[in-house]
């Protein structure tokens, strides 16, 4: 056997499940047929929460979730961005049945009640705010309301989480694999052996050999399943995001949707995001549809508390399907967030084979360490579990960006996004500079990324295509929609990888294909304005349609 462990998929169960076990002295591979964080993890609404929604259908898994949070906020500090949410009461309570005053009391206890899990994971009590001190803060909030709630939630950069377990899992012994998909599940004797694996990027093959092979390919659970003569469902439901030109607000906003379902907006990063729908899906998960009217659902929505919200230009979509556990009759909304480890031996008479599914972003943690005690349990090994001790690459101590800034010369603003995406890890960035100073150039100016950072990636975080690129440094993702970096990106890349124009091109258009899907669902009025400039650009002057 190569190896006693390989996991399959690379979002944040596979990741740190890799991770764990790598740990634990297992000899593990993490193979990913896309990219880390690439899947629904990258889809997700960058929260770990403990999942306010869930307190009356599901409490389980906001203790869980909380608890989990609250060690993940220790072993990764510096990917971590508070978001201090409002809840405004409108005058009209959608549940009309209540009288006014009532409803308002209502929210209060129920936020009562949260606080008790919130602060597991370091959120503050909420408050509850008169409707004065509610547009004090947010002066674009709708009138028409009689006050509000607040309540404090935890964001995270999923790709760079994915990407953090991944680094930690390698440097503890993991061969870790992106852009390799595995084409079949090997068996021998009446058990799983190991799989075979293509790599996407030049059409190569090989056979990795294991003591344990574990799913953990989120919605793709079932398929990875049949490949290996299993039978497992899930009910799987989809969530579609939009991303604003900017930030449009210092808070996050709750909002209910048409139907009465919880929705937000949030400042993220330079943007803002809103979310999310929950509906079923049958389809298939590597090519998610957005349809105009999700994309209508979320912004009507919204605009019931943030009435100026139309004047923000949507400049992408996003969609992700929750690999959510099968149960048939609950509405999507009120499935349970919980989570199951599958182990095929007793299930289906498979030795050597286990799946997981459901969980949330925020207790991906304590997921993989059940899975990894499962592991060691059917491996005979008896090891604990450290990931709630041991800081995640980057976390292990403080830097201050204004040093950085000032010792290597760069650019304030650029040296807070790379301490936020690298923590201490800043430092090994920036220490390229000594190659080339000119390594310091801010390439992506909406986000902002450093061309050294772009370099790291390729060379240390294995970034292999644009796509890549983008998922670890937010380069080409903001409102000028790549149009000033993506080409100069192809060019590092193309530098890095020794890749020929043919092949640099190659690159230019997939990526551009890409982004296209997230962008054609959401083109209106502005958007279908700048996408005309983008196009020009694109076309004119870097000649792409020539290639
Ligand atoms: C819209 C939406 C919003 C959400 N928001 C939140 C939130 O704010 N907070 C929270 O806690 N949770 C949230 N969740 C839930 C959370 O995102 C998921 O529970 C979690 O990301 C699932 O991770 P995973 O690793 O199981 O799956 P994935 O991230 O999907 O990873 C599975 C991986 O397997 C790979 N794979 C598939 N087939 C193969 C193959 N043949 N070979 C190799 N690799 C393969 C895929 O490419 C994929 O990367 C949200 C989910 C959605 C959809």
């Amino acid at each position: 056997m190569d190896f006693d462990l390989i996991v399959i998929g690379g979002g944040v169960n596979g990741c740190g499940i890799a991770r764990d076990a790598a740990m634990r002295g297992f000899k593990t591979a993490l193979v990913e047929k896309n990219d880390f964080g690439s899947g629904t993890t990258g889809a997700s609404s960058q929260m770990i929460h403990g999942g306010a929604r869930y307190l009356l259908s599901d409490v389980q898994t906001t203790k869980l979730s909380s608890i989990d949070s609250g060690y993940i906020q220790k072993i990764v500090p510096h990917l971590l961005f508070r978001i201090p949410f409002i809840f405004p009461v409108l005058r009209k309570p959608d549940k009309a049945e209540l009288p006014q005053k009532l409803y308002f009391e209502a929210l209060e206890t129920y936020f009562e009640t949260y606080d008790k899990y919130s602060a597991l994971k370091n959120g503050k009590p909420h408050t509850r705010l008169s409707k004065d001190e509610a547009l004090a803060l947010e002066p674009d909030l709708v009138e028409d309301m009689i006050g509000a709630v607040t309540f404090d939630e935890w964001g995270i950069d999923s790709f760079r989480l994915c990407l953090a377990n991944v680094l930690s899992a390698v440097e503890h012994g993991c061969e870790a694999y992106n852009h390799a998909e595995v084409t079949e599940i090997l068996k021998e004797g009446g058990r799983v052996i190991g799989v075979r694996v293509k790599n996407l990027l030049d059409g190569s093959r090989r056979e990795l050999r294991a003591k344990l092979v574990f799913n953990a390919a989120g919605p793709w659970v079932p398929q990875i399943a049949a490949m290996a003569g299993c039978e497992l469902k899930l009910r799987p439901a989809k969530g579609v995001h939009l991303v604003l030109d900017r930030r449009i607000t210092n808070y996050a906003i709750m909002a209910k949707a048409i139907d009465g379902r919880s929705i937000f907006l949030m400042p993220y990063q330079n943007t803002t995001v809103i979310g999310t729908t929950d509906d079923d899906y049958f389809g298939d998960p590597d090519e998610i549809p957005i349809l105009e009217d999700e994309v209508e659902y979320l912004l009507e929505g919204v605009e019931s508390v943030f009435p100026r919200v139309r004047e923000a230009r949507v400049i992408n979509a996003w969609a992700g399907v929750r690999p959510t556990l099968y149960r048939r009759g609950p509405y999507e909304d009120d499935l349970s967030r919980e989570h199951e480890i599958f182990d095929h031996e007793f299930r289906d008479k498979l030795p050597g084979f286990l799946s997981i599914a459901g969980g949330k972003l925020a207790s991906y943690r304590l997921m993989a360490q059940e899975a990894v005690d499962a592991v060691c349990h059917k491996l005979g090994r008896v090891s604990p579990c450290r990931t709630h001790q041991v800081p995640l690459p980057g976390g292990e101590r403080k830097v201050d960006p204004e040093l950085l800034a000032r010792d290597y010369g760069v650019p304030l603003f650029a040296a807070n996004r790379l301490v936020y995406r690298h923590g201490s890890r800043a430092i090994r960035v920036l220490e390229m500079l000594k190659e080339r100073p000119t390594l310091g150039n801010v390439i992506c100016q909406c986000e902002p990324v450093l061309e050294c950072e772009l370099r790291y990636a390729i060379r240390h975080e294995w970034a292999r295509t644009l796509g890549d690129l983008r998922r670890r440094t937010r380069f080409s993702i903001g409102p000028c929609e790549g149009t000033r970096c993506f080409m100069m990106g192809a060019q590092i890349l193309g530098e890095e990888l020794d890749l020929s124009p043919a092949e640099v091109y190659a690159q230019l258009n997939a990526f551009m294909e890409k982004s296209w899907k997230g962008r054609a669902p959401v083109l209106d009025g502005a958007s279908l304005q700048q996408e005309e400039l983008c196009s020009s650009v694109y076309f004119n002057v870097g000649n792409l349609d020539q290639y």
